[in-house]
């Protein structure tokens, strides 16, 4: 794990290294205050994520944030230290911001918007990769954004191809309505009947196709687990 934090507050860059050490033992942080240091630095030093300030002595974060989406998609949490505008946060969010942590923030909080901005990156880059995914019979192809299993094709809405992907990129684990809700839906939605329809349909399909449908198995009150061996 390498961070690189963009922030001009010597206090902030030491908190939140102690925050990537404890929880990732061996960690490296790297740090500027310099926004213009900081778009080198994505090049050069190659982090997994990027704390960014927004107040910083050089130029505003949003510009910093745009010239490194110009050439990466490396995930990016924003620090703000007043409660941001809707404009702003818009703002953010077009140049594919992952996440905004407001100063103060306690570690908790900070290390739970820097994982989902990680889980972000790893779905989105599992997507662009190259190789599909076989598991059985069932082969996704990411690079096409096609499904087929067995040979046949199955055809699927974005919600249900997002779910068949992150339930199969974790094959063997039970995922969380909330985890599957923040990574298919997005942030701030929370009606987990969508989930259940979801799964109805993407097992219908699957079936169709010739699969058990017992392949997507659900955890009555918790969530759903994408099965290897059925
Ligand atoms: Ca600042």
């Amino acid at each position: 794990m390498k961070a690189l934090v963009i922030e001009d507050s010597k206090e902030i860059v030491e908190s939140v290294s102690l925050i990537f050490q404890l929880r990732w033992p061996g960690a490296k942080v790297v740090s500027t205050e310099s926004g213009k240091k900081g778009i080198e630095m994505v090049e050069t030093e190659s982090p997994d994520v990027v704390i960014l300030d927004i107040g910083l002595p050089d130029m505003e974060g949003f510009e910093v944030l745009r010239q490194i989406r110009s050439f990466s998609d490396v995930p990016v949490v924003i620090l703000t230290g007043r409660a941001i505008s809707e404009i702003d946060k818009i703002k953010g969010f077009e140049l594919r911001a992952d996440d905004y942590v407001i100063k103060p923030f306690s570690p908790g909080e900070f290390l739970v918007r820097v994982k989902n901005a990680l889980t972000h990156a790893r779905i989105s880059s599992a997507e662009a990769g190259v190789l599909p995914l076989a598991v059985n019979n069932l082969v996704i192809d990411f690079a096409n954004r096609n499904v087929s299993f067995g040979g046949m094709p199955v055809s699927l809405t974005p919600s249900e191809y997002k779910l068949l992907c992150y339930l199969a990129r974790n094959a063997g684990r039970v995922l969380s309505h909330e985890s599957i809700l923040r990574v298919v839906w997005g942030e701030g939605y929370e009606e987990t009947d969508v989930i259940k329809t979801c799964v109805y349909e993407l097992r219908r399909k699957l079936a169709q196709a010739g699969a058990n449908p017992e392949i997507i198995t659900s955890e009555r009150g918790y969530g759903y687990q994408f099965v290897t061996l059925v």
